[in-house]
């Protein structure tokens, strides 16, 4: 009965896919037979064929995180359990024990798709915070002093959170979050601060500095598990949103106000390294005629093939986004005019090659790409406005063609 209700929470709540074992030999075979990809195994203590923890032993010795569910359980077993390393224990004795459990999971899961990013400068205390971030699944980095941990920060941006001692060797947790809030902005990472002294002051001060949660020690594995899993789940949340703010509805390419947000920052970066790069506008020709002729819906359909193409070939590398109606803007990462001239002209001719279907026709898309070159600090503004002069001289000159700098200076030669 349990396993049953357990495996249809799993399934249909959370979208999970649950393998259930009845007994140790099922769960040998079905671990063996995998190929590493459970990340999570819900067990009993006791199993027919294995009344001493074997199936705990085993999953542990497979390096899977366990969850432990079980009836046959006292205070004594429970800590026995608990420190070999396993994520909970929940017994089986009261009605809400099962949605219990899937919360449990719940909370391994995120966890497990946390970055931490552990700062403290004492060996022993970073230890101990580091054993009970990855008894919770925690993916952990660990940095000895704030400079440290900045500059890890600087360079994985992936990290959600961090971590870290009141007082490191070389700045207290109140410049540590000051620093990070003005590198990374409110919302990148959630900083959350640990404190042996008792000056309860310190919680107010660090708390009303901005910073997201604040843990005094001696610390209570429950409630340190429960605080740092509440932080994880927002930040994964306010990502989430993020996401969805970032993304163009029709397309799910970005939109403009993430070109915007993340163009000038990139642009920034490649001017410090003392590269030069390149912005396009790409804009599909006579895509009104093509709505007047075919209907909205075929205008649409089109906007999600072109965007679809122009992902295909920008891939992570390069910043790509529909600027709005059928106009997308391409900021290239470190190429410079010829490179991205010749990038600009694989994408002309994909495009043009493309073949769209509408009322048992055959569509013809073409479109024209004004690309301007970035060399120079200045408004971001100012490099699409470049581009935009290009992009029209495109349209004046026949449309389905690239206009830039150095197809000016090529017409003036020849
Ligand atoms: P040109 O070759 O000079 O670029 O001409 P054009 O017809 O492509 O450009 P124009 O700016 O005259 O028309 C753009 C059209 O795009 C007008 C507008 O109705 C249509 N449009 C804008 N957004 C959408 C959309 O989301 N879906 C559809 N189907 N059409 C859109
Ligand atoms: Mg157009
Ligand atoms: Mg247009």
């Amino acid at each position: 009965m349990f396993s049953t209700v357990i495996k249809y929470g799993l399934e249909t709540v959370h979208g999970l896919a649950v393998t259930h074992c009845s007994s140790l030999s099922a769960l040998r075979s079905a671990v063996d037979g995998s190929d590493g990809e459970f990340s999570l195994a819900v067990l009993d203590l006791n199993l027919p064929d294995a009344p001493n923890c074997e199936a705990l032993d085993y999953v542990i010795s497979r390096n899977i995180a366990a969850i432990v569910f079980t009836g046959s359980f006292n205070d004594r077993t429970r800590e026995t359990v608990l420190s070999r390393n396993v994520v909970d224990c929940v017994i089986k004795n009261r009605p809400d024990s099962i949605s219990h459990l899937i919360s449990v999971v719940d909370r391994a899961l995120t966890n497990a798709r946390t970055h931490v990013l552990l700062a403290d400068s004492e060996e022993a205390s970073r230890a101990e915070l580091l054993a009970l971030l990855r008894q919770q699944q925690f993916n952990v980095t660990e940095a000895g002093s704030g400079a440290e941990a900045l500059r890890l920060l600087d360079t994985c941006d992936d990290i959600d959170m961090v971590l870290c001692d009141i007082a490191l060797c070389d700045m207290t947790a109140y410049g540590l979050l000051s620093e990070i809030r003005q590198r990374h902005g409110e919302d990148a990472v959630s900083v959350v601060a640990v404190a042996a002294s008792d000056d309860r002051a310190h919680a107010a001060r660090f708390l009303q500095s901005g910073g997201t949660e604040f843990i005094q020690k001696p610390l209570l594995v429950e409630e340190f598990n429960g605080r740092l899993f509440q932080v994880a789940n927002i930040q994964k949340r306010i990502q989430a949103l993020h996401r969805i703010a970032a993304r163009d509805y029709l397309t799910d390419i970005y939109n403009r106000r993430y070109f915007f947000q993340y163009g000038p920052r990139m642009v920034d970066q490649c001017l410090r390294r003392g590269g030069t790069t390149s912005i396009a506008i790409l804009d599909i020709d006579h895509f009104k005629r093509l709505n007047d002729t075919y209907g909205h819906e075929v205008g649409d359909l089109v906007l999600k093939v072109v965007a679809k193409r122009l992902r295909a070939l920008t891939g992570d590398e390069h910043l790509l986004a529909r600027l709005g109606g059928e106009e997308f803007g391409v900021l290239f990462n470190e190429l410079d005019v010829s490179a991205a001239h010749d990038f600009c002209e694989t994408v002309r001719l994909d495009i043009a090659g493309a073949k769209v279907m509408a009322d048992g026709e055959e569509l013809s898309i073409t479109i024209s790409i004004g690309l301007a070159t970035i060399e120079g600090p200045e408004t971001f503004d100012n490099y699409l406005h470049a581009a935009d002069q290009f992009l029209y001289m495109a349209k004046y000159d026949g449309r389905n063609r690239i206009v830039s700098e150095l197809t000016l200076l090529k017409a003036m030669v020849s």
